[in-house]
């Protein structure tokens, strides 16, 4: 039988998850729980709330890879002429590994670039795999304190700071993802201890997310608590000090 994966969502003209113009392929099921997730909808692969709702948005459903590449390579032109591509996103693409391996040898015998944005929590095995069928990895990164880490996500930093030090090594091209979320790592101080651990692991590339609120309605409509409720959104202007922590340790830093 034909393997399959679970996806919520495929979306056209990206910009923000990798060069050019891209199609994100989001893959359901996420390890972590994070306070400040703006898509709640793809933490359970199965979830229950969200099946109830009978809307494809928040279920998902099954994909083989011929059905994603239908609606992937109808975009070439503009990866060619952008520099663009696929990226597969989550949720936590690892979790549906196999798959996602798939789908990346499928879009490479296309032409097409592959970027993946992971967690980087995942069995370390599986992630060096994994690493041979993707050109660009957007890694997030979120704290370098372990239970500061653990109890603002669900999950210990462990594996996610080895596996991204296996990424780096690889050779592989590397961009660290940091969502700044207040009162979590937008401290100056947090970010010195990120910056500082980024640039020993030899990382040259970093994407500053400021917090915003765009997931709210989400949390409304899933009938989920949000702990993020009224907490004002970051803007780029107010995070210029931020962003030199990082330039200062000769990280190419920027906003997204
Ligand atoms: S890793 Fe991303 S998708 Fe998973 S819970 Fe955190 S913010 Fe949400």
């Amino acid at each position: 039988m034909e393997r399959t994966g679970r996806l919520f969502n495929i979306q056209k003209f990206s910009i923000n998850d990798g060069p050019g113009i891209r199609t994100t392929v989001f893959f359901k099921g996420c390890p972590l729980q994070c306070r400040w997730c703006s898509n709640p909808e793809s933490q359970n692969r199965y979830a229950s709330i969200a099946d109830a709702m009978e809307d494809e948005t928040y279920c998902g459903r099954d994909y083989t890879v011929a059905e994603v590449m239908a609606e992937v390579v109808k975009d070439k032109p503009f990866y060619d002429q952008s520099g663009g591509g696929m990226t597969m996103s989550g949720g936590e693409v690892l979790q549906q590994a196999e798959f996602a391996a798939d789908l990346a040898d499928a879009a490479h015998e296309a032409g097409i670039h592959v970027a993946v944005e992971t967690t980087g929590f995942a069995v370390p095995e599986r992630f060096r795999e994994f690493l041979s069928h993707v050109d660009l990895l957007l890694y997030d990164f979120k704290h370098v304190d372990r239970e500061i880490h653990q109890a603002n996500t669900g999950v210990p930093n462990d594996v996610i700071l080895e596996n991204l030090a296996t990424a780096v090594s690889s050779g592989k091209q590397v961009i660290a993802r940091i969502p700044v979320i207040p009162k979590f790592n937008s401290s100056l101080g947090a970010a010195a201890a990120m910056a500082d651990r980024l640039a020993a692991l030899g990382v040259q590339e970093v994407h500053l997310l400021p917090f915003h609120q765009f997931g709210e309605k989400k949390y409304e409509q899933l009938g989920v608590e949000y702990a993020m409720q009224g907490v004002k959104q970051l803007h780029p202007e107010v995070l210029e000090n931020y962003r030199k922590v990082y330039l200062d340790r000769g990280l190419n830093c920027s906003f997204k």
